[in-house]
Protein backbone atom coordinates (compact mmCIF):
# COMPACT_ATOMS: atom_id res chain seq x y z
CA UNK A 1 0.00 0.00 0.00
CA UNK A 2 1.34 3.48 -0.75
CA UNK A 3 0.93 5.67 2.07
CA UNK A 4 -1.48 8.72 2.20
CA UNK A 5 1.48 10.43 4.07
CA UNK A 6 5.33 9.34 5.34
CA UNK A 7 7.39 12.17 6.79
CA UNK A 8 11.17 12.66 6.40
CA UNK A 9 13.51 12.42 9.34
CA UNK A 10 16.84 11.55 7.61
CA UNK A 11 18.07 14.69 8.66
CA UNK A 12 19.60 16.09 12.11
CA UNK A 13 16.47 14.51 14.19
CA UNK A 14 18.59 11.32 15.54
CA UNK A 15 21.66 13.54 16.75
CA UNK A 16 19.28 16.15 18.36
CA UNK A 17 17.36 13.74 20.49
CA UNK A 18 20.61 11.70 21.50
CA UNK A 19 21.67 14.84 22.48
CA UNK A 20 18.43 15.20 24.95
CA UNK A 21 18.86 12.14 25.93
CA UNK A 22 22.59 12.52 26.89
CA UNK A 23 21.86 15.55 28.60
CA UNK A 24 18.64 14.13 30.59
CA UNK A 25 16.61 16.78 29.38
CA UNK A 26 13.56 15.58 27.98
CA UNK A 27 10.65 17.78 29.65
CA UNK A 28 9.63 21.06 28.34
CA UNK A 29 12.59 22.58 30.29
CA UNK A 30 15.15 21.84 27.83
CA UNK A 31 16.93 24.15 25.46
CA UNK A 32 15.63 22.82 22.36
CA UNK A 33 12.39 24.32 23.23
CA UNK A 34 13.41 27.64 23.09
CA UNK A 35 15.87 27.00 20.43
CA UNK A 36 12.62 25.90 18.39
CA UNK A 37 10.40 28.80 19.55
CA UNK A 38 13.16 31.39 17.88
CA UNK A 39 13.91 29.87 14.93
CA UNK A 40 10.34 29.03 14.25
CA UNK A 41 9.42 32.67 14.92
CA UNK A 42 12.04 33.82 12.55
CA UNK A 43 10.53 31.67 10.20
CA UNK A 44 7.59 33.07 10.74
CA UNK A 45 8.43 36.79 10.35
CA UNK A 46 7.17 36.71 14.27
CA UNK A 47 8.77 38.33 17.16
CA UNK A 48 7.49 35.23 19.52
CA UNK A 49 6.46 31.64 19.17
CA UNK A 50 5.32 29.89 22.24
CA UNK A 51 5.72 25.95 21.56
CA UNK A 52 2.47 23.94 22.53
CA UNK A 53 1.41 20.34 22.44
CA UNK A 54 -0.76 20.41 19.24
CA UNK A 55 -2.20 22.35 16.57
CA UNK A 56 -5.22 22.13 18.13
CA UNK A 57 -4.21 22.96 21.66
CA UNK A 58 -2.47 26.13 19.52
CA UNK A 59 -5.95 27.35 18.87
CA UNK A 60 -7.63 26.69 22.02
CA UNK A 61 -4.68 28.51 24.15
CA UNK A 62 -5.07 31.38 21.25
CA UNK A 63 -8.93 31.64 21.75
CA UNK A 64 -8.46 32.09 25.28
CA UNK A 65 -5.57 34.86 25.32
CA UNK A 66 -7.62 36.89 23.33
CA UNK A 67 -10.30 36.66 26.34
CA UNK A 68 -12.96 35.13 23.89
CA UNK A 69 -16.06 33.97 25.79
CA UNK A 70 -19.83 33.74 26.32
CA UNK A 71 -21.68 35.67 23.51
CA UNK A 72 -18.80 36.35 21.20
CA UNK A 73 -18.91 35.37 17.63
CA UNK A 74 -15.68 33.87 15.46
CA UNK A 75 -16.35 33.80 11.29
CA UNK A 76 -14.45 30.80 10.01
CA UNK A 77 -14.62 28.78 7.22
CA UNK A 78 -17.40 25.94 7.09
CA UNK A 79 -14.43 23.81 5.18
CA UNK A 80 -12.30 22.90 7.81
CA UNK A 81 -11.15 20.70 10.53
CA UNK A 82 -12.98 20.60 13.48
CA UNK A 83 -9.96 21.60 15.97
CA UNK A 84 -11.16 25.42 14.59
CA UNK A 85 -14.63 25.34 15.76
CA UNK A 86 -14.14 23.12 18.95
CA UNK A 87 -11.63 25.50 20.28
CA UNK A 88 -14.36 28.39 19.61
CA UNK A 89 -17.01 26.62 21.35
CA UNK A 90 -15.32 25.49 24.36
CA UNK A 91 -14.36 29.00 24.93
CA UNK A 92 -17.98 29.26 25.06
CA UNK A 93 -18.17 31.11 22.37
CA UNK A 94 -19.99 30.99 18.57
CA UNK A 95 -18.77 29.81 15.39
CA UNK A 96 -20.21 31.61 12.79
CA UNK A 97 -19.33 29.42 9.04
CA UNK A 98 -18.72 30.94 5.69
CA UNK A 99 -18.94 28.91 2.34
CA UNK A 100 -15.50 28.35 0.27
CA UNK A 101 -14.32 29.07 -2.74
CA UNK A 102 -14.87 26.83 -5.37
CA UNK A 103 -11.16 27.11 -6.87
CA UNK A 104 -8.92 27.69 -3.90
CA UNK A 105 -10.52 25.60 -1.42
CA UNK A 106 -10.38 28.50 1.08
CA UNK A 107 -12.97 30.69 2.38
CA UNK A 108 -14.87 32.90 -0.13
CA UNK A 109 -13.74 36.10 1.53
CA UNK A 110 -16.49 37.74 -0.35
CA UNK A 111 -18.61 36.19 2.08
CA UNK A 112 -17.34 37.19 5.47
CA UNK A 113 -18.76 40.96 5.64
CA UNK A 114 -22.63 40.07 5.22
CA UNK A 115 -21.38 37.76 8.50
CA UNK A 116 -20.28 40.46 10.52
CA UNK A 117 -22.16 41.59 13.48
CA UNK A 118 -21.62 43.57 16.37
CA UNK A 119 -20.49 40.33 18.63
CA UNK A 120 -18.02 39.58 15.83
CA UNK A 121 -14.63 39.41 17.93
CA UNK A 122 -12.34 37.37 15.67
CA UNK A 123 -11.95 35.98 12.49
CA UNK A 124 -10.36 32.44 12.19
CA UNK A 125 -8.12 32.57 8.68
CA UNK A 126 -7.48 28.66 7.83
CA UNK A 127 -5.36 28.15 5.17
CA UNK A 128 -6.53 24.60 3.14
CA UNK A 129 -4.77 22.19 1.71
CA UNK A 130 -1.58 24.11 0.35
CA UNK A 131 -3.09 27.57 -0.74
CA UNK A 132 -3.79 30.53 1.64
CA UNK A 133 -6.99 32.51 2.45
CA UNK A 134 -6.81 35.89 0.38
CA UNK A 135 -5.57 37.57 3.76
CA UNK A 136 -5.50 41.33 1.95
CA UNK A 137 -9.52 41.67 2.42
CA UNK A 138 -9.94 39.77 5.47
CA UNK A 139 -7.33 42.24 7.03
CA UNK A 140 -8.99 45.28 5.25
CA UNK A 141 -12.62 43.70 7.29
CA UNK A 142 -10.05 43.27 10.51
CA UNK A 143 -9.15 47.51 10.19
CA UNK A 144 -12.72 48.05 9.62
CA UNK A 145 -14.70 46.79 12.04
CA UNK A 146 -12.15 46.11 14.90
CA UNK A 147 -12.12 42.50 14.97
CA UNK A 148 -9.12 40.20 15.67
CA UNK A 149 -7.35 37.95 13.25
CA UNK A 150 -6.48 34.69 14.55
CA UNK A 151 -4.97 32.42 11.64
CA UNK A 152 -4.57 29.08 11.34
CA UNK A 153 -1.65 28.37 9.30
CA UNK A 154 -0.96 24.30 10.45
CA UNK A 155 -1.36 23.51 6.72
CA UNK A 156 0.97 26.25 5.60
CA UNK A 157 4.79 26.22 6.66
CA UNK A 158 7.00 27.47 4.43
CA UNK A 159 3.62 29.05 2.35
CA UNK A 160 3.46 32.75 1.61
CA UNK A 161 0.49 34.99 0.84
CA UNK A 162 1.61 38.40 -1.23
CA UNK A 163 5.22 37.34 -0.58
CA UNK A 164 4.72 37.63 3.35
CA UNK A 165 5.52 34.22 5.42
CA UNK A 166 1.88 32.67 6.75
CA UNK A 167 1.94 32.69 10.46
CA UNK A 168 2.74 36.54 10.17
CA UNK A 169 -0.58 37.95 9.96
CA UNK A 170 -2.79 38.81 12.35
CA UNK A 171 -2.90 39.17 15.91
CA UNK A 172 -1.73 35.60 16.38
CA UNK A 173 -0.78 32.26 14.55
CA UNK A 174 -1.05 29.06 14.68
CA UNK A 175 0.69 25.78 13.27
CA UNK A 176 0.67 22.10 13.78
CA UNK A 177 3.84 19.33 14.09
CA UNK A 178 2.17 16.50 13.33
CA UNK A 179 3.77 14.08 11.16
CA UNK A 180 1.48 15.23 7.97
CA UNK A 181 2.91 18.73 8.08
CA UNK A 182 5.78 20.18 6.71
CA UNK A 183 7.46 20.71 9.91
CA UNK A 184 6.93 17.29 12.13
CA UNK A 185 7.85 16.89 15.69
CA UNK A 186 5.70 13.51 16.50
CA UNK A 187 2.75 15.82 18.40
CA UNK A 188 3.33 19.35 18.50
CA UNK A 189 2.07 23.01 17.71
CA UNK A 190 3.11 26.69 17.81
CA UNK A 191 1.23 30.08 18.18
CA UNK A 192 3.27 32.80 16.64
CA UNK A 193 2.80 36.67 17.22
CA UNK A 194 4.16 40.36 17.57
CA UNK A 195 2.50 41.32 20.75
CA UNK A 196 4.39 40.80 23.96
CA UNK A 197 1.33 40.84 26.14
CA UNK A 198 -0.74 38.34 23.85
CA UNK A 199 2.64 35.87 23.69
CA UNK A 200 3.04 36.04 27.85
CA UNK A 201 -0.32 35.22 28.44
CA UNK A 202 -0.26 32.22 25.61
CA UNK A 203 2.61 31.26 27.88
CA UNK A 204 1.03 31.02 30.93
CA UNK A 205 -1.77 29.35 29.49
CA UNK A 206 -0.61 26.76 28.00
CA UNK A 207 1.73 26.12 31.93
CA UNK A 208 -1.25 25.62 33.95
CA UNK A 209 -1.00 29.52 34.76
CA UNK A 210 1.39 29.09 37.37
CA UNK A 211 2.40 32.24 38.94
CA UNK A 212 6.23 33.20 39.09
CA UNK A 213 5.98 34.29 42.48
CA UNK A 214 3.78 31.79 44.08
CA UNK A 215 4.08 28.56 42.00
CA UNK A 216 0.78 26.53 42.77
CA UNK A 217 -1.37 30.12 43.96
CA UNK A 218 -3.38 30.46 40.52
CA UNK A 219 -5.53 33.37 39.63
CA UNK A 220 -6.70 31.97 36.22
CA UNK A 221 -6.90 28.03 34.88
CA UNK A 222 -4.50 26.76 32.12
CA UNK A 223 -3.93 23.92 30.37
CA UNK A 224 -0.83 21.59 30.09
CA UNK A 225 -0.17 22.45 26.64
CA UNK A 226 3.76 22.16 26.86
CA UNK A 227 6.06 20.79 24.24
CA UNK A 228 8.81 18.47 25.30
CA UNK A 229 12.42 18.83 24.44
CA UNK A 230 12.38 15.53 22.49
CA UNK A 231 9.30 17.15 20.25
CA UNK A 232 11.36 20.37 19.72
CA UNK A 233 14.65 18.35 19.14
CA UNK A 234 12.98 17.02 15.96
CA UNK A 235 10.96 19.97 15.21
CA UNK A 236 14.46 21.95 14.80
CA UNK A 237 16.20 19.38 12.33
CA UNK A 238 12.74 19.35 10.77
CA UNK A 239 13.09 23.16 10.35
CA UNK A 240 16.60 23.31 8.99
CA UNK A 241 14.59 21.28 5.94
CA UNK A 242 11.78 23.67 5.58
CA UNK A 243 13.24 25.14 2.05
CA UNK A 244 13.94 21.82 0.87
CA UNK A 245 10.83 20.34 2.09
CA UNK A 246 8.82 22.75 0.46
CA UNK A 247 11.00 22.52 -2.86
CA UNK A 248 9.89 18.31 -2.93
CA UNK A 249 5.95 19.32 -1.88
CA UNK A 250 6.15 21.81 -4.94
CA UNK A 251 7.81 19.26 -7.45
CA UNK A 252 4.88 16.58 -6.50
CA UNK A 253 2.72 18.82 -7.11
CA UNK A 254 3.68 19.60 -10.66
CA UNK A 255 4.69 16.00 -11.45
CA UNK A 256 0.89 15.09 -10.07
CA UNK A 257 -0.67 17.75 -12.08
CA UNK A 258 1.54 17.12 -15.24
CA UNK A 259 0.30 13.08 -15.00
CA UNK A 260 -3.54 14.14 -14.31
CA UNK A 261 -4.43 17.48 -16.53
CA UNK A 262 -5.99 15.52 -18.86
CA UNK A 263 -8.09 13.58 -16.80
CA UNK A 264 -11.13 15.42 -17.55
CA UNK A 265 -13.12 13.46 -14.50
CA UNK A 266 -11.48 15.14 -11.78
CA UNK A 267 -10.31 18.98 -10.68
CA UNK A 268 -7.39 19.51 -9.94
CA UNK A 269 -5.36 21.77 -7.29
CA UNK A 270 -4.83 25.22 -8.80
CA UNK A 271 -0.74 26.10 -8.89
CA UNK A 272 -0.89 29.61 -7.43
CA UNK A 273 -3.51 32.47 -7.49
CA UNK A 274 -2.49 36.12 -7.40
CA UNK A 275 -1.20 36.20 -4.12
CA UNK A 276 0.70 32.70 -3.60
CA UNK A 277 2.06 29.63 -5.00
CA UNK A 278 0.48 26.45 -4.12
CA UNK A 279 3.17 24.46 -1.45
CA UNK A 280 0.69 21.33 -2.00
CA UNK A 281 0.13 20.31 1.85
CA UNK A 282 -1.61 17.65 0.38
CA UNK A 283 -2.47 17.12 -3.38
CA UNK A 284 -6.32 17.37 -3.51
CA UNK A 285 -8.37 16.48 -6.34
CA UNK A 286 -12.38 17.14 -6.86
CA UNK A 287 -14.40 14.97 -8.79
CA UNK A 288 -16.19 16.86 -11.40
CA UNK A 289 -19.51 14.29 -11.29
CA UNK A 290 -19.14 13.63 -14.53
CA UNK A 291 -18.42 10.15 -13.78
CA UNK A 292 -21.34 9.50 -11.65
CA UNK A 293 -18.96 8.23 -8.62
CA UNK A 294 -18.27 10.50 -5.19
CA UNK A 295 -15.08 10.38 -3.57
CA UNK A 296 -15.96 7.33 -1.19
CA UNK A 297 -16.52 5.12 -3.78
CA UNK A 298 -12.98 6.13 -5.87
CA UNK A 299 -11.59 5.54 -2.07
CA UNK A 300 -12.64 2.13 -2.24
CA UNK A 301 -10.79 1.39 -5.36
CA UNK A 302 -7.52 3.17 -4.91
CA UNK A 303 -7.15 0.98 -1.66
CA UNK A 304 -8.18 -2.13 -3.72
CA UNK A 305 -5.41 -0.93 -6.19
CA UNK A 306 -2.72 -0.04 -3.59
CA UNK A 307 -3.41 3.66 -3.16
CA UNK A 308 -4.40 4.93 -0.03
CA UNK A 309 -6.48 8.03 -0.12
CA UNK A 310 -8.23 10.17 2.27
CA UNK A 311 -11.84 12.17 1.82
CA UNK A 312 -11.52 15.60 2.35
CA UNK A 313 -13.05 17.71 5.98
CA UNK A 314 -16.70 17.47 6.51
CA UNK A 315 -18.15 21.00 7.09
CA UNK A 316 -18.56 21.87 10.40
CA UNK A 317 -22.67 22.61 9.72
CA UNK A 318 -22.59 18.96 9.07
CA UNK A 319 -20.99 17.64 12.28
CA UNK A 320 -23.28 15.27 14.65
CA UNK A 321 -21.65 16.88 17.60
CA UNK A 322 -22.22 20.62 16.57
CA UNK A 323 -25.51 20.19 15.01
CA UNK A 324 -26.43 18.27 19.05
CA UNK A 325 -25.29 21.05 20.64
CA UNK A 326 -28.12 23.37 18.19
CA UNK A 327 -25.23 25.26 16.03
CA UNK A 328 -26.22 25.95 12.26
CA UNK A 329 -29.64 24.64 12.38
CA UNK A 330 -30.76 24.71 8.60
CA UNK A 331 -27.69 26.54 7.18
CA UNK A 332 -26.37 25.04 4.07
CA UNK A 333 -22.88 26.15 2.31
CA UNK A 334 -23.21 24.39 -1.05
CA UNK A 335 -19.12 24.82 -2.17
CA UNK A 336 -18.53 23.18 1.14
CA UNK A 337 -20.53 20.29 0.86
CA UNK A 338 -19.75 19.02 -2.52
CA UNK A 339 -15.92 19.60 -1.66
CA UNK A 340 -16.30 16.99 1.19
CA UNK A 341 -18.54 14.84 -0.96
CA UNK A 342 -16.26 14.88 -4.13
CA UNK A 343 -12.99 15.70 -2.71
CA UNK A 344 -10.10 13.27 -1.81
CA UNK A 345 -6.26 13.74 -1.62
CA UNK A 346 -4.08 11.01 -2.72
CA UNK A 347 -0.14 10.46 -1.39
CA UNK A 348 1.85 13.48 -0.76
CA UNK A 349 3.82 12.70 1.76
CA UNK A 350 8.29 14.21 1.39
CA UNK A 351 9.22 10.34 1.12
CA UNK A 352 7.17 9.63 -1.87
CA UNK A 353 9.16 8.43 -4.81
CA UNK A 354 8.81 9.22 -8.54
CA UNK A 355 7.52 5.57 -9.28
CA UNK A 356 4.69 6.11 -6.57
CA UNK A 357 3.71 9.08 -8.08
CA UNK A 358 3.61 7.33 -11.70
CA UNK A 359 1.53 4.64 -9.85
CA UNK A 360 -0.62 6.59 -8.05
CA UNK A 361 -1.72 8.73 -10.75
CA UNK A 362 -2.16 5.82 -13.16
CA UNK A 363 -4.72 3.87 -10.50
CA UNK A 364 -6.38 7.47 -10.13
CA UNK A 365 -7.01 7.69 -13.63
CA UNK A 366 -8.56 3.93 -13.16
CA UNK A 367 -10.46 4.75 -10.47
CA UNK A 368 -12.09 7.92 -11.79
CA UNK A 369 -13.58 6.12 -14.65
C1 LIG B 1 -3.67 19.57 11.53
C2 LIG B 1 -4.49 20.79 11.68
C3 LIG B 1 -4.87 21.28 12.94
C4 LIG B 1 -4.68 20.51 14.21
O1 LIG B 1 -3.39 20.21 14.51
P1 LIG B 1 -3.08 18.99 15.55
O2 LIG B 1 -1.63 19.15 15.82
O3 LIG B 1 -3.40 17.73 14.82
O4 LIG B 1 -3.93 19.19 16.74
C5 LIG B 1 -5.55 22.49 13.00
N1 LIG B 1 -5.86 23.17 11.89
C6 LIG B 1 -5.55 22.72 10.66
C7 LIG B 1 -5.93 23.54 9.48
C8 LIG B 1 -4.87 21.50 10.51
O5 LIG B 1 -4.58 21.05 9.29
Amino acid sequence: MIPVNEPLLNGNEKKYLNECINAGWISSEGPFVKKFEELFAGRAGRRFGIAVSSGSAALEAACAAIGLGKGDEVIMPAFTIVSCAAAVVRAGAIPVLADSDPMTWNMDVSKVEEKITKKTKAIMAVHTYGLPVDMKPLAALAEKYGIIIIEDAAEAHGLTCYGRPCGSFGLLSCFSFYPNKLVAAGEGGMITTDGEDVAEKCRSLRNLCFQPRRRFLHEELGWNFRMSNLQAAVGVAQLERLDEFAAIKRKMGAAYTGLLSDCHEIRLPLAKTDYSDNIYWVFGVVLGGRAGVDAAAVIGRLAAAGVEARQFFVPMHEQPVFRKMGLFAGESYPVAENLSRMGFYIPSGLALTEDQIAKVARCVREAVR
